[in-house]
């Protein structure tokens, strides 16, 4: 008498296949453009090529764990919180927005982070998050929106690095996963909104009329100061960097000072 017990890889590759069929059926190869497109912190060049060649888009554990973590919070955070509408589809001079949750008086977004440490003003992911609710505020006309970032993990500090890896410790009072939420608000008459609507739709057109010339040589490459980071595990590097141009104009832009990084632009209060 035994009871058998072993691996198993077919299930986790039914997900992957199925998320891949997915995704294979939402593939963005008309000429929609969403404002996850177009942040300035998602690379326009990396949004174009993932369009013009969606099979090289591979789909792995990794993104399987993260399609499922954010799918699934985002569900149960929008059935708990029962505040409104969730993906309602706004549209703005063709730009597409589906915030998470929206009522008659603000915009939620919600994000799901691994991150070991706690994001804020200083952290660029967070001004991404920021800049995506900034831009459902300018869609909506809205002049209040929360964001709400979900931890999945304690917070851990980096140590040091050798050449067997990082290492990490864990605190005393270490924060535990938790859910942080955050209010934005941006006055009706504030200039930074004008200046925000112009930033969104002019990424927005370049973005469009480089995807309908097939032509990617319109939009800028992250700033060289930035490439190290940003550039340098991108799956399209050798064809971004040594094989499609970048032209004047997207040269110019890429040297652009981003409003929001401009200090004193955000009044934070971290209490
Ligand atoms: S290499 Fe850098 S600039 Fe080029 S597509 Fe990738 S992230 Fe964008």
């Amino acid at each position: 008498m035994a009871i058998t017990i072993k691996p198993n890889h077919d299930f986790p590759k039914l997900l992957i296949e199925n998320l891949k069929n997915h995704y294979d059926e939402k593939k963005r190869l008309n000429h929609e453009v969403h404002v996850s497109d177009i942040l300035l912190e998602n690379c326009l060049r990396k949004q174009y090529y993932k369009r013009k060649f969606p099979d090289l888009n591979t789909v792995d554990n990794n993104s399987l764990i993260h399609f499922i973590r954010g799918e699934s919070s985002e569900y149960v955070i929008t059935k708990l919180a029962n505040i409104g509408i969730s993906q309602r589809d706004l549209e703005f001079d063709g730009l597409i927005a589906h915030p998470d949750i929206m009522n008659n008086e603000f915009i939620i977004e919600l994000k799901d982070t691994m991150s070991q440490k706690r994001l804020d003003i200083n952290n660029e992911k967070f001004i991404s998050y920021i800049r995506q609710l900034l831009y459902y505020l300018i869609i909506s006309g809205y002049e209040k929106g929360i964001l709400s970032i979900i931890y999945n993990s304690e917070e851990i500090k980096f140590l040091k690095s050798d050449e067997k890896g990082d290492y990490f410790f864990r605190p005393k009072n270490t924060k535990k996963p938790e859910i942080v939420s955050w209010t934005i608000f941006l006055s009706k008459d504030d200039v930074l909104r004008e200046i925000l609507k112009n930033e969104m739709i002019r990424r927005k057109n370049l973005f469009l009329m480089a995807l309908l010339n097939n032509n990617i040589s319109s939009l800028p490459r992250f700033p060289e100061i930035q490439r190290e980071s940003k550039c340098s595990k991108c799956f399209f590097y050798d064809r971004c960097m040594n094989v499609d141009g970048e032209d004047i104009i997207a040269q110019d832009i890429s040297k652009e000072l981003d409003i929001l990084s401009i200090t004193g632009i955000f009044d934070f209060k971290n209490r």
